[in-house]
């Protein structure tokens, strides 16, 4: 049976998708499919587009993100980038805080001295 236009614009459409997912689409045989993607020269290399950024990938797509490689990496270094800054906060506020309780054990300390000359007198 011959392949109509509405069939071939779907094959050049969907080819990403791979010869099994069309053949069931258009209720083809996978070997008609590849014939006419073969004649068509229309690769049915499995592609996939990031929903994110909209690039054509050859490699599947996160399971975890549904992302690209390079759009999962990125949200990757942007949660790291995250957690350093939550670490350089933390840090921070320690080091403040061991500044004023050094502080203020100083003080305590000379405050302490000074009562002690004052009775001594
Ligand atoms: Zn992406």
């Amino acid at each position: 049976m011959n392949w109509t236009t509405e069939e071939i614009r779907y094959l050049e459409e969907h080819q990403g998708e791979g010869a099994m997912a069309i053949a069931e689409a258009l209720g083809r045989t996978v070997i008609s499919v590849q014939v006419q993607a073969c004649r068509y020269g229309i690769s049915l290399v499995p592609r996939w587009r990031c929903p994110k950024c909209g690039a054509v990938t050859r490699k599947p797509l996160s399971s975890i993100t549904g992302w690209c490689a390079n759009c999962t990496k990125e949200a990757r270094r942007d949660r790291i980038a995250e957690e350093v800054r939550e670490m350089e906060e933390e840090v921070r506020r320690a080091e403040r805080e061991n500044r004023e309780r050094q502080a203020l054990y100083s003080k305590k300390h000379r405050m302490k001295k000074k009562l002690e000359s004052m009775k001594s007198e």
